[in-house]
């Protein structure tokens, strides 16, 4: 048996009452060893802290104590599927078209081109027809124009010239500033 008669041979019903005491102990023990890192592995990813926390159960009773006061409160399946269900709930919102600043979080409209609370630019507007470009597209959805070609310069000049014609000595001398300063 486990432990010397500890109380003399005469008192055998005695000793094998402690014996039996002790026999449940060690197993409650070692079932609380193996509970401590079965549990662990459900909360905890890193396999040091793992070890960690089966390694202070092995402080009788004590180490498994602490281990239930010091642990982490999720499980990490839990954790996992709370993120999957916040990314699944922020798709839905975005197709039905309620968008988040990336930088702030404030509620922006889908053609915002600047954030109003944070002031950070969100897109870009096309060059040509000035609606709001997505940073994933290549050519202007809108205007069929590609991203980044300069803007139809002649239209623009064309139009400066008409309005110069009604004001004939301002926009005269507009041109001859714009023309004689390099652009700045
Ligand atoms: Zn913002
Ligand atoms: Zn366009």
């Amino acid at each position: 048996m486990l432990t010397p008669a500890i109380f003399g041979i005469n008192n055998s019903g005695l000793n094998l009452a402690i014996d039996l005491v002790l026999l449940f102990l060690v197993v409650i023990w070692l079932a609380l060893v193996y509970w401590t890192y079965a549990d662990a592995r459900r909360r905890i990813a890193d396999p040091m802290l793992i070890g960690c926390a089966a390694a202070a159960s092995l402080f009788p009773f004590i180490g498994t104590i602490v281990y239930m006061i010091v642990r982490p409160p999720e499980y990490l399946d839990d954790v996992r599927e709370r993120d999957l269900e916040m990314q699944a709930a922020e798709a839905r919102l975005a197709e039905v078209g309620y968008h988040l600043c990336p930088h702030c979080d404030y509620e922006v409209e889908k053609d915002f081109l600047r954030c109003p609370s944070c002031m950070r630019k969100l897109k870009d507007p096309c060059t040509t027809c000035g609606r709001p470009l997505d940073p994933a597209w290549k050519i202007c959805p809108y205007c069929e124009s590609e991203i980044g070609a300069a803007p139809p310069a002649p239209r623009r000049a064309r139009r400066r010239r008409e309005t110069g014609t009604e004001q004939p000595v301002a926009g005269a001398a507009g041109e001859a500033t714009a023309g004689s300063q390099p652009v700045s």
